[in-house]
């Protein structure tokens, strides 16, 4: 199915987000996690894509396993700044040939060394070149990556907007946002989009911080701004693992609730494959 025509204002979509398993890991190792969040009921998972398409094939298999033995309507993530028109080809045919009819189409992350970035040979260029190329198939339901604090590279948040509105109108059918941690920081961006004219359904994505070092490395990869109170939990707990893990839980639990009681089209848990915490938060807060 379809992922945009499960949307439906009476009810919150309930998704996942999973990363496969390195290539020097068993696939295996994954499906514990996929198992124990098909009890969960959720409307999708979604499955990344490793950095410049390290992990394409892991993607697709643990795409198949999700789709084709849980049952359970899969994205499969897709970046294409480092692929050719054959490579994203290829792995749209194999997509097909699964069933998998959801992908988030991503432009990806710049590659970090100047010369890799000089020689880019790429036809896509944004995100909206390979949403072009995917609707062409008329085959796929496409989601796009929204910014609710803008995208690191984006000059300002009208900008960003208008970038937003482009994979739209490439056909992006609905979104899912980068990771928040202020929900006032989404509904301004909802405010602004709104008025952009950009009606897509949009899941919110919400991961719990666990760890110091989670939260570095977060903030060093999409710069996601620290409200006070979640500052004043990370200052209180800061050599207290435990209870920086529980308070980042409720916290998360928290912002979900509130969305949810601001009738949010859908709720996208960053899981980070840790199955007992995104059970507890999706129970905790009568998501299911
Ligand atoms: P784009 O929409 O192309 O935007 C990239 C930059 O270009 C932005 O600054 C934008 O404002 C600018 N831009 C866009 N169009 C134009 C234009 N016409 N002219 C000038 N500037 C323009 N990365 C992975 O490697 N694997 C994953 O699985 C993955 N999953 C993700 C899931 C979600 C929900 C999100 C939010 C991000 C994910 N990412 C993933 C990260 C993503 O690849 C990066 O954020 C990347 O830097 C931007 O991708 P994009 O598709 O948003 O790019």
């Amino acid at each position: 199915m379809q992922i945009h025509n499960l949307f439906d204002k009476q009810k919150t979509i309930v998704s996942f987000e999973v990363f496969p398993p390195k290539a020097t890991v068993p696939l295996e190792s994954i499906f514990k996690t996929t198992e124990g969040l098909q009890a969960l009921n959720p409307d999708f998972v979604s499955i990344t894509y490793g950095a410049a398409g390290s992990s394409s094939g892991r993607t697709l298999e643990t795409a198949d396993k999700v789709k084709n033995a849980y049952g359970i309507e899969a994205l499969a993530h897709l970046t294409c700044i480092t692929s050719s028109r054959e490579d994203i080809d290829s792995i749209l045919d194999q997509l097909q040939n699964h069933h998998i009819e959801n992908i988030l189409a991503l432009r990806g992350d710049m590659p970090i060394n100047k010369t890799a970035q000089e020689n880019l040979t790429t036809n896509y260029r944004y995100a909206m070149d390979v949403i072009t190329h995917i609707k062409s198939r008329n085959y796929f339901s496409i989601a796009a990556a929204a910014y609710p604090e803008g995208h690191m590279e984006c000059n300002s948040l009208a900008e960003d907007t208008a970038h937003l509105q482009q994979k739209i109108v490439a056909g992006a059918d609905f979104l899912i946002t980068q990771v928040f941690f202020d929900n006032s920081i989404f509904y301004k961006f909802l405010d602004r989009i709104q008025k952009a004219g950009i009606s897509a359904p949009i899941c919110a994505g919400i991961m719990p911080l666990l760890t110091i070092k989670q939260i570095a490395r977060i903030r060093s990869l999409c710069g996601a701004s620290i409200p006070k109170p979640l500052q004043l939990i990370i200052d209180k707990y800061e050599h207290k693992p435990l209870d920086l893990e529980k308070a980042g839980i409720e916290y998360a639990c928290e912002q979900i609730t509130n969305l949810v009681a601001n009738q949010v089209d859908g709720i996208h848990l960053y899981t980070m494959n840790k199955l007992e915490h995104s059970k507890f938060i999706i129970q905790q807060t009568g998501l299911r």
